[in-house]
């Protein structure tokens, strides 16, 4: 007997399948097409006995206690802040722009100046997205605005999004904001750590309960159909709830089209060399056609000789070849994503969490922040 089919085993379905089977004592079966679980956190050693994030460096930060107080049942923390370099010009500058980066770009008495005329404007220790500053009409601010804009922010979109950041979500690039103060970490959250065994020995434990079956390497739909408006377990109707945490389109057989995603191709390589670089990550905006490097013995220090580095190279998504990573934030997108959304409406025992179902930029946090409200609020009996 099953009471809940999960599709996805990513952070969103393995909270919820962890509550549904520990608080509620129901049965719940995973339905996992990938290899592993754990989703896009996924993390293994590799043979540089380093721990490697497979989809990319996932730093987690947060500032709802809620969220760390739940995952710590699951694990132990290694503190972590996370510093980004940022190559412009031939340098590597500190990033978020700050003020420290003022006076890695500019000549000290420039930097002075416009120091003091941020401070005169924004309160210390605030956060401007660029595309705010960017409308600043003051001259000296509208200069900076226009440099960070074109040194960090205009070639880094073009390459991870295909697009200019004015024609995005500005909450896409209000992520990574200049900050009025002289903190150097990539994120400000009052808790900034790693489970010190790794995201997939989480999971992996948050998983570990009698009423949770878990099958990988499985397509939902080797297993599962819809008919009219109903779950079909084989040939049986599905009187339970099914949580979906996978791509909606996918799931309605493009019925309204396909909604496009961001993929990346994550190139790995070894070097033979204690450390490649100074800090975790590096961004290239202006350079190269990957994004960035991350080198994870950085990340979680590790004995060796060798390293590992992963260049990120953004590609458009193309279903079955590479993987979905981001949702693309545009209004149409998302005008689309709702025809799906009101069409999921008519099925009365489906559920959609997570950020491929609801089609969110969601970080780690949001995301069990999210199955958590969900699980309180969803009458799931
Ligand atoms: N961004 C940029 N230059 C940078 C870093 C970020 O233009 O050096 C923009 C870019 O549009 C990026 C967004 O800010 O997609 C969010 O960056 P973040 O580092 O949060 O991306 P993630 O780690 O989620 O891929």
């Amino acid at each position: 007997m099953i009471d809940y089919i999960i599709v996805g085993a990513g952070l969103a379905g393995c909270v919820l399948a962890e509550r549904i089977a520990n608080k509620l004592d129901k049965k719940v079966l995973i339905i996992e097409k990938r290899n592993h679980i754990g989703g896009n956190c996924f993390d293994y050693k590799d043979e540089n006995n380093i721990l490697i994030h497979k989809y990319g460096p996932h730093l987690f930060h947060t500032n709802n206690k809620e969220v760390v107080d739940y995952l710590s049942q699951f694990t132990s923390w290694d503190i972590y802040n996370h510093e980004v370099l940022c190559f412009i010009d031939g340098k590597k500058v500190s990033i978020p722009f700050n003020f420290n980066t003022l006076y890695e770009v500019f000549p000290q008495s420039k930097a002075k100046a416009l120091e003091e005329k941020l401070l005169s404007n924004f309160e210390y220790n605030s956060k401007i997205p660029i595309l705010e500053l960017k409308k600043s009409e003051d001259k000296d601010l509208a200069f900076l605005a226009d440099y960070i804009y074109d040194k960090i922010f205009v070639n880094y979109t073009a390459k991870q999004w295909g697009m200019k950041p004015e024609d995005m979500d500005s909450a896409v690039t209000a992520r990574v904001p200049v900050f009025i103060g002289r903190d150097n970490r990539y994120f400000n959250d009052k808790y900034q750590m790693l489970p010190a065994n790794g995201y997939t020995k989480m999971i992996e434990k948050m998983l570990n309960h009698k009423n949770i079956k878990i099958m990988t390497n499985t397509d939902f739909k080797e297993l599962c159909s819809l008919k009219e408006k109903d779950f079909y377990l084989f040939d049986t109707k599905f009187e339970g709830k099914v949580i979906y945490t996978g791509q909606i389109d996918e799931l309605f057989d493009y019925k309204f089209g396909e909604l496009p995603y961001r993929s990346v191709d994550m190139k790995f390589e070894t070097v033979e060399k204690k450390f490649y670089q100074e800090k975790a990550t590096v961004n290239y905006p202006n350079d190269y056609d990957f994004t960035r490097i991350t080198e994870f013995k950085h990340i979680h220090p590790t004995k060796s000789d060798k390293t590992t580095i992963l260049k990120e190279y953004p590609q458009e998504y193309r279903i079955g070849v590479n993987t979905p990573y981001y949702p693309i934030f545009t209004s149409t997108n998302q005008e689309n994503y709702n025809k799906y959304l009101e069409y999921s409406k008519e099925f009365e025992n489906l559920l959609l969490v997570g950020r491929l179902a609801e089609y969110k930029y969601y970080d780690m946090d949001d995301i069990v922040e999210r199955a958590l409200e969900f699980f309180k609020k969803e009458n799931f009996d």
